[in-house]
């Protein structure tokens, strides 16, 4: 999960930058306005936590400018104004949610994913796709019941292709996630990525666990729950099902390796 934080006071961003490190939640750390706004429209935040008292804008200024932008990211203003009629402006301008300061980093948390959550369509912590089953909060994947062990990187790209379940995800969608245009190595990275976390799945699952997760030609990954009677055994090269009924390569045509 990613999250954009804008926060002037250098205090209160270091604090909650290492609260949401420590849950494992990737935050952009931002002090102005501005710069807010336009790295906004670049990346793709799950969450943008915002102040309202900004040294260049108004926290709501920047609210209407992204929301004008088409920035669809859930927003929560953490603010120190605390009167109902702040609470209803902010979410006039298009806040999803609005905490007070002082905060309590577990309520922090807990509403960040919350907020990304149903920002996804999930309105429960747990997304299952066949025999993969993630916990959004506990960012515990099992396979078939059995914990599935993964690196960060594993970890981000599995739980992003979970929530787009059935969507097409491309290359540059990991890369500015994984990497937020920081020392972005090249795509390749993503292939091989792909090649372990399948890898992994097949440890548990066997031949199935490598049908997960589908190649798109030229632009990315899908992730949806294999459809068991199209299921193409193991030792034949794995396909998009729509090539695989036309391909010359069937069962009985393999090339000798
Ligand atoms: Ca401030």
């Amino acid at each position: 999960m990613k999250i954009l934080l804008v926060e002037d006071d250098q205090v209160t961003g270091e604090l909650i930058t290492r609260f949401l490190r420590d849950e494992n939640l990737f935050c952009d750390c931002i002090t102005t306005g501005e710069e807010a706004f336009q790295i906004g429209k670049i990346y793709d935040y799950d969450v943008i936590v915002l102040d309202i008292g900004l040294p260049d804008m108004n926290g709501h200024e920047l609210l209407q400018k992204l929301r004008d932008s088409a920035i669809s990211s859930p927003i929560l203003v953490l603010s120190g104004l605390q009167s109902i009629q702040d609470k209803v402006k902010a979410l006039g301008f298009g806040a999803d949610d609005y905490m007070t300061k002082p905060f309590a980093s577990e309520e922090l948390i807990v509403r960040i994913k919350a907020l990304a959550r149903r920002a996804e369509g999930h309105s429960s912590a747990i997304i299952r796709v066949g025999e993969i089953q993630l916990n959004l909060d506990t960012q515990h994947i099992e396979v078939a019941g059995r914990p599935l062990q993964l690196t960060g990187k594993e970890y981000q790209i599995l739980e992003f292709l979970l929530v787009r379940k059935g969507a097409t995800v491309t290359k540059n969608n990991f890369l500015n996630r994984l990497y937020s245009g920081m020392d972005e190595p090249e795509e390749k990275i993503i292939d091989v990525f792909m090649c372990k976390i399948r890898r992994k799945l097949q440890d548990i699952l066997g031949p199935s666990g490598r049908e997960y997760i589908e190649t798109i030609w030229g632009r990315g990954y899908v992730l949806r729950e294999p459809n068991k009677q199209n299921q193409v055994p193991s030792n034949v090269i794995s396909v998009h099902p729509s090539i695989a009924s036309i391909s010359p390569f069937s069962k009985n045509n393999l090339p000798s390796a």
